[in-house]
């Protein structure tokens, strides 16, 4: 089965540029994402009804590096780039 990156909630197609690419902690997905289906950032966000913070999204390269408008939000320091870069080397 090919896996759908469609929005669950929007329907926009989810791999189109990089804003949708993000990933929050496990208990925020739990509680206000899709399971194993997809989201846009925009569409979390309203589920989630507040601003997103930093501690919202866990350290991964999307987050930190890909998805500028996560990137904005967690401004990662140099240390934690670097902690990012040596947990996944
Ligand atoms: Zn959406």
């Amino acid at each position: 089965m090919k896996w759908d990156y469609t929005c669950k909630y929007c329907g926009i197609d989810t791999k189109k540029g990089k804003d949708n690419f993000y990933g929050v902690t496990e208990e925020l997905w739990n509680q206000y994402g899709v399971g194993e289906g997809m989201l846009c950032l925009g569409c979390f966000k309203k589920r989630l009804g507040r601003e997103f913070t930093k501690e919202d999204f866990v350290p991964c390269v999307l987050n930190y590096f890909v998805n500028p408008i996560v990137k904005d939000i967690i401004n990662p320091t140099e240390e934690e780039r670097k902690s990012l870069w040596k947990k996944n080397n």
